[in-house]
């Protein structure tokens, strides 16, 4: 039996891509091989010995754990926080812990749809719970505003594998290159035309959209004259303040 290791549990409001404004429970999974320079989520970059469950008295749990451990804390949380319209796995890399997480869907009781939030470069553990998700939300890195390498190739076989529960976000700030946006553009157009796009302006803890309009624009063109649904959304949890 697999065991897992979480970073936090909560119950928020999602604040990103297609499911944006559904309130859903959230795993947030530690540990991610990535550094991308924009992560807000560094608390999650590696294993930690513990996770809080946020809102629950004494939600202060110990890792790693078990299935049995984590659906205690989905109930709780559920019980003291609900309804929900899904959960959202995210990290950190979720998928870093694949094997987990293909456990903690098979034995059932996360609320429906389950949502995979992903960097999208990990293509072989995908494979492992592609069939069990209901939707994945895959991020298409770009090397001049990540500070990472490319990871092009593995995002072409990571976007052919979860085609048909696939969108797509892109995060862009001021450093994004046209180069990268128009590779990330064919890239998308190439493989698979009809996924929905998500141009995510990077925003700041403080709400500030770290772009400019005329920037935005010429990105959403960039997109839009290679695939047909693109849509330009900010991260709309930092602007209601919540997690
Ligand atoms: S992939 Fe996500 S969690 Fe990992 S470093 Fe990049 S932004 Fe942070």
């Amino acid at each position: 039996m697999q065991v897992g290791y979480l970073s936090e549990a909560f119950v928020s409001f999602q604040g990103e891509g297609l499911h944006v404004g559904r309130r859903q429970l959230f795993l947030r999974f530690c540990g991610c091989p990535l550094r991308c320079l924009y992560c807000d989520t560094p608390a999650s970059l590696v294993r930690t010995e513990g996770f809080v469950a946020h809102g629950l008295p004494n939600g202060t749990y110990t890792n790693p754990m078990s299935l049995d451990d984590i659906s205690v804390v989905v109930s709780m949380l559920i019980e003291q926080h609900g309804p929900v319209e899904g959960t959202s796995l995210t990290g950190g890399e979720p998928l870093a812990q694949a094997d987990f997480i293909a456990q903690l869907l098979e034995a059932g009781g996360l609320p429906r749809p389950v949502i995979l939030e992903t960097a999208g470069m990990m293509p072989k553990a995908l494979e492992k719970v592609v069939e069990a998700v209901d939707v994945v939300s895959m991020d298409l890195k770009l090397p001049s505003n990540t500070g990472e390498t490319a990871f092009w190739d593995l995002h072409r076989e990571f976007l052919a594998a979860s085609r048909g529960k696939v969108y797509v976000k892109v995060l862009v700030d001021a450093s994004s290159s046209r180069n990268d946006l128009i590779g990330a553009a064919d890239l998308v157009r190439d493989v698979a035309p009809e996924t929905p796009v998500f141009i995510q302006p990077i925003t700041a803890e403080s709400s500030t959209i770290l772009v400019g309009e005329g920037d935005l624009s010429n990105v959403y063109k960039i997109f839009r004259n290679r695939v047909e649904d693109v849509r330009v959304v900010p991260q709309t949890h930092k602007m209601l303040g919540v997690a």
